[in-house]
């Protein structure tokens, strides 16, 4: 694990990099918020890339059929950064919840359960939470330190 300052901005850029030919081709739009001073988090950016990949993707697919928006947000709060992954698709179950961090869960005929498992992993290593609501339009809501000068 190496830790530095991340920006969250470039995370941003990074991610929607990653992903711009399957939105366009799925009839996805993204959208991106941040405030006007980027946020910089205290993380392995690596790391942080492959989570919000992660968070994204399963986004894309949960709106593959009916194309809709991707919201990506982020605010600074005092002690953390405040993230939120929202896709427009038809959210998770209720009864599903409790299991969808659980490796090798999936509903999905092509899954592996390995995405969200790999995300708790990285929030945890980061001594964040993370936090869902099940929509519909299933929100990922992760909080994760800031970076502050001098320490
Ligand atoms: P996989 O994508 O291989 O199924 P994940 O661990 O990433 O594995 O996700 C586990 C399950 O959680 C998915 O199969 C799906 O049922 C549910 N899930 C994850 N993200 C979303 C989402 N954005 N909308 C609806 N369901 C989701």
């Amino acid at each position: 694990l190496v830790k530095g300052p991340v920006s969250l901005r470039e995370l941003f850029g990074w991610t929607f990099n990653m992903v711009k030919m399957q939105l366009s081709k799925k009839n996805i739009q993204w959208r991106h918020e941040l405030p006007q001073k980027d946020i910089y988090v205290w993380g392995d950016r690596d790391k942080l890339q492959q989570m919000l990949l992660n968070l994204v993707l399963n986004a894309i697919k949960a709106m593959e059929e009916t194309g809709g928006t991707l919201e990506i947000k982020a605010i600074e709060e005092t002690d953390f950064a405040l993230l939120s992954i929202k896709d427009h698709g038809p959210g998770i179950p209720e009864e599903l919840i409790d299991r969808i961090f659980d490796p090798f869960f999936t509903t999905r005929p092509d899954g592996t359960g390995l995405g969200l498992p790999l995300v708790l992993q990285i929030v945890q290593m980061h001594e964040g939470s993370i936090e869902v609501d099940p929509g519909p339009g299933a929100e990922f809501k992760i909080q994760l330190p800031l970076y502050r000068e001098g320490g």
